[in-house]
């Protein structure tokens, strides 16, 4: 696929979600116990609608096509259920991509969640999202309603159009999905919250940004989340010139 910076996100969803899925399947590389949250059974996909700077998982999400495993829902929850039981863990999450693509993402994901509930009700599922597909298509956001064993993190990329722009290489008209999808998810009374790389701006930036959140009618606040400092992250963040 080739990919001129920046690009329009909205394609590139729908590029990326037909690499990653087949029929009801999507593509992972690994399943794991983490540490993160004092920890959680993780599922690590490819393939995510930005390419962000900062990335842990860039060259994969580049290139999600060097991956050949797909994985049905019920093969994902699974191998997670497994996982948490070994584990003693409540916790669970999709990482190293963008769970929700398009439709056929969302409708996986969905089947996921309803899965993991079924077996594990006391579970919490803790949606790690850049929230730009669920800002575009907010008609999607009424289906979590019907997990209240979920939690939705949207991680913000920019405080305004151009760091957007810098860190995610998607065309900066796209700001204030993401923003969209956390004011209507409050709204419905699904619990969410913003988080943001921290080390990236300055007090006085995320102060201002914390302004404009409220400002936009979100209350929720905002975690300051820490760069994973890996030596190709910091060679990716220099080349597109950003300072850390
Ligand atoms: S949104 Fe997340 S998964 Fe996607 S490129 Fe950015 S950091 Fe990676």
């Amino acid at each position: 696929m080739t990919l001129e910076f920046p690009f329009d996100p909205l394609k590139r969803s729908e590029e990326v979600e037909n690499q990653v899925t087949s029929g009801d399947k999507r593509l992972y590389y690994r399943f794991r116990a983490a540490p993160y949250y004092g920890g959680i059974a993780t599922a690590d996909a490819v393939g995510c609608s930005f390419l962000c700077a900062y990335c842990w998982n860039y060259n994969r999400n580049l290139h999600p096509e060097r991956f050949q495993q797909f994985y049905s829902p019920q093969q994902v929850a699974d191998k997670l259920l497994h996982i948490a039981q070994k584990k003693s863990f409540r916790l669970f999450r999709i990482s190293g991509a963008e769970p929700i693509l398009g439709e056929k993402t969302f409708t996986h994901l969905i089947e996921v969640l309803r899965l993991i509930n079924l077996s594990k009700p006391d579970s919490l599922f803790i949606l790690e999202t850049n929230g730009f597909f669920l800002g575009y298509q907010t008609d999607l956001l009424n289906k979590f309603r019907e997990f209240p064993n979920l939690k939705v993190r949207i991680c913000l990329k920019g405080i305004d159009h151009n760091s957007f722009e810098h860190m995610t290489g998607a065309q900066n008209d796209f700001f204030r999905f993401p923003l969209t999808a956390l004011k209507e998810l409050e709204k419905l009374g699904v619990r969410t919250w913003p988080a943001l790389m921290g080390d990236l701006f300055s007090r006085e930036e995320i102060n201002e940004f914390e302004k404009l959140l409220e400002e936009s009618g979100i209350h929720s606040q905002l975690e300051l989340e820490y760069l994973e400092a890996y030596p190709f992250v910091l060679d990716n963040m220099r080349k597109r010139k950003i300072r850390c």
